[in-house]
């Protein structure tokens, strides 16, 4: 039961059935792997005792069948005497369950010493036998050495000497009878031994609720807190830096940018912490937005600090501030403004005295921005004022590195969170469910957008016009970015390979079987590397002449920062990097992006990566090689993976592929990937089917915990709440 992460009998109780089998209805034999651990329910049709010729001892064959196909039981004792119980449990015609690892036999598929359980024998008397020949059977996820009706054994165990008044419950009996939901007790009951499909499946749907009920209520709780904190207010001035940055920018704001950023005036300028989430369309000019909110806080006396989740990433946003703000980020330097403030930069790798110097800047006040990487999180790091915090690109920072930081001003400060793709409604709602949203949809207006073609790797023709068409675009006097999944072709590992291991389970189906089973030929076909890639473009006589840069997670940060600097001059001209570059990296004068094993990302990864090209006003081109079956054709004759990546081809709408990327993974892996909190304890609810229960419990919730903030009605929901806040913690710290 440990290896099942069963401890308590509470872990128990909430290890609930993976489906229910139906005693008339027998498993389809016919979709058996060898090496699978299964759970079958079939019929008998013989079983004969037999001694071994060569050896001593005795051998039981049985077979067992769906109707259609069979598998074969094989067991093996000292003489005969030794097998003539089994004999006799497993006459022809019984029906049971089956369990144990499929081997296979001189062709046949087979269990050797299945651990099995005859339907209506193993029990007491005849009137129970009857019953249990009619109820709904539930088949728990198992393990080789502990069978699922084991594991149902002792689930009665546990549940049945319980009475209502031992099972607290988290959802209030108003609620339940509002919403027409059974007690927890009941709901237990119902899932673990049903008399009726409906028994289960009323039971399912309430704790299904109660999942998103105790989440919702969790952050209902945060939203709560947050609202009774008090925050210095940051209001607006006319004359001050945000006024000289606006007069300076070299474009106008679209009028989603303006929208929110009067949204975030207004809230910035109350005694109460402002906690929004900002999303949008990739390249939708996210970051303008945050400036301006930052600015607005210099201005009124304060600080604001920018985590970023990568030191490239960092350096750019000092880059872009510096340049935007000219004089005004220099003051204290010669020809700067009067009026000025500082833009400080701490990252973990920057040398001694620089550290030493921006430590300084921001605890004295004199920067007014200071923008870094985890590094900001450290205990040295002291703000005088700091009054807004944003985290850029939030996919990166959990819930408890927020609140790290934030924990550095004396009073709350306002909180700007930022994603770095669309995501959709119900996964807002779930993971940053305790921020408000504001959402930009359009793009500024005169891009030229990105075009999007798959190139099937196998295919040399379209390979060379590939690299053919890089080179028109530096001649052009463009960039090109080629992204790969590994930094080096002798190392498994990188930092690559995180996504990619994501993505192998990413494509995972309900059975939790992934693409990697499915496709295992195409799992083991080696990945194309960046410093291996970078060697044969440099050799390529296509590209002959055109300088290539490569960027890697591993490099030291100032050679990152030299490549990165060297491309947006155009000394660099091709950069071949891992996916360090998917977050935020902005050079309008990238134009080409060729992705190589590009069915190894996520459909939202892709279009996080494809948007760093068509920035500036000449359009992008996005070049999508795969070597997945099919790639390049038409559906029919295409593999799923290159049926999704002709979607991304497709579709440039991020808030739409970020669902249809949503619907392709597992939940763990979407909200896992999101750092959410308390994800551990979500088992029945999923956030693609189930918005309306999410939204219906974020109401609920919020209605609750308005009328009862410490929640010393419900105990049983602060207990509930408690407990999914002590795994996020756990979580939290296993990660660091
Ligand atoms: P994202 O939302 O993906 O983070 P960025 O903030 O990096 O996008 O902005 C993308 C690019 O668009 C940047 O080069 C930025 O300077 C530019 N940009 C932002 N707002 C506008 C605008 N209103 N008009 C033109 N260009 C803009
Ligand atoms: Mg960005």
């Amino acid at each position: 039961m440990e290896k099942l992460g069963l401890r308590t009998t509470g872990d128990l109780l909430r290890h609930y059935p993976r489906r229910y089998s139906d005693p008339g209805t027998l498993t389809d034999l016919s979709g058996l792997a060898v090496g699978e651990h299964v759970t079958v329910m079939a019929e008998v049709r013989q079983a004969t005792v037999r001694t071994m010729r060569n050896r001593s001892g005795a051998m039981l064959q049985g077979v067992v069948t769906d109707g259609a196909r069979t598998l074969h039981l094989t067991f093996f004792g000292k003489g005969p005497r030794a097998l003539t119980h089994h004999e006799q449990k497993l006459r022809p015609g019984r029906v049971g369950l089956f369990t144990g690892v499929v081997g296979a036999y001189q062709g046949t598929l087979q269990l050797t010493h299945p651990d099995y359980k005859i339907i209506g024998v193993d029990v007491d008397d005849e009137a129970e036998a009857l019953a249990e020949a009619g109820r709904p059977i539930p088949i728990y996820p198992a393990s080789a050495s502990l069978a699922s009706w084991r594991i149902q054994a002792s689930v009665r165990t546990v549940l049945d000497p319980l009475a209502e008044a031992d099972v607290p419950d988290p959802v209030p009996a108003g609620l339940r009878s509002e919403r027409g939901l059974v007690t927890l007790h009941q709901a237990l009951k119902d899932v673990h031994e049903p008399f009726t499909d409906a028994d289960w499946r009323r039971g399912r749907d309430r704790l299904r609720y109660e999942e998103a009920f105790v989440l919702q209520a969790a952050l209902a709780r945060r939203r709560a807190e947050a609202a009774r904190q008090h925050a210095t207010a940051r209001p607006p001035r006319a004359d001050g830096l945000l006024a000289d940055f606006d007069a300076r920018l070299p474009f106008t704001l679209t009028a989603g940018q303006r929208a929110v950023g009067e949204e975030l005036a207004v809230e910035l300028a109350r005694p109460r912490p402002m906690q929004r989430l900002l999303q949008g369309e990739v390249g939708s000019g996210k970051t303008v937005v945050a400036l301006r909110a930052m600015l607005q806080v210099v201005d009124a006396g304060g600080q604001a600090a920018l985590l970023a989740p990568t030191e490239v990433l960092a350096a750019q946003h000092v880059r872009t501030l510096r340049a935007l703000l000219g004089p005004l980020a220099e003051a204290g330097f010669l020809g700067g403004a009067d009026d000025g403030t500082r833009v400080a930069l701490l990252t973990g790798s920057q040398g001694a005295a620089a550290r030493r110097e921006s430590l300084l800047d921001a605890a004295s006040g004199r920067a007014g921005i200071v923008v870094g990487t985890h590094a900001l999180l450290s205990e040295t790091v002291q703000f005088a004022d700091l009054g807004l915090v944003v985290v850029d690109e939030q996919h990166r920072f959990g819930v408890e590195q927020r609140d790290t930081l934030r924990a550095k001003a004396s009073t709350t400060p306002h909180l700007l969170v930022m994603t770095a793709t669309p995501i959709p409604r119900t996964v807002a709602m779930t993971v940053f469910g305790d921020l408000e949203t504001s959402t930009l949809t359009e793009v500024p207006a005169g891009r030229s957008g990105v075009t999007t073609v798959v190139v099937p790797a196998e295919n040399a023709a379209w390979m060379t016009r590939t690299w053919q068409r890089v080179r028109e675009e530096v001649e052009g006097g463009h960039r090109a970015y080629v992204v790969c999944p590994r930094i080096d072709p002798d190392e498994p590992q990188d930092d690559g390979a995180d996504l990619l291991a994501v993505d192998v389970v990413g494509a995972a189906d309900e059975s939790g079987r992934g693409s990697a089973a499915r496709n295992a030929p195409e799992a083991r076909r080696p990945l194309r590397a960046v410093l291996e890639v970078a060697a044969e473009l440099r050799a390529l006589p296509a590209l002959a002449g055109v300088e290539i840069g490569v960027l890697h997670g591993r490099m030291a940060p100032d050679d990152k920062e030299r490549v990165m600097a060297d491309l947006a001059a155009g000394r660099v001209q091709v950069l071949v990097s891992t996916t360090v570059i998917e977050v935020g990296v902005d050079v309008p004068e990238a134009t080409a992006m060729v992705v190589l094993d590009a069915d190894r990302f996520g459909l939202s990864q892709l279009h996080q990566l494809r948007g760093r090209v068509g920035r500036g006003t000449a359009p992008g081109l996005c070049l999508l090689v795969s070597g997945a079956g099919g790639a390049g054709r038409p559906a029919a004759g295409a593999s799923p993976a290159a049926v999704r990546l002709q979607t991304l081809a497709e579709t440039t709408d991020g808030f739409a592929l970020a669902s249809v990327d949503l619907e392709l993974r597992r939940e763990g892996d979407v909200l896992g990937a999101a750092q959410s909190g308390g994800i551990s304890s979500l088992r029945l609810l999923r956030v693609t089917r189930d918005a309306d229960v999410i939204a219906q419990a974020r109401t609920d919730a919020t209605a609750v915990v308005e009328a009862d903030p410490a929640l010393d009605g419900i105990p049983a929901l602060r207990a509930a709440i408690d407990q999914q806040l002590a795994g996020e913690r756990e979580e939290f710290l296993d990660r660091t």
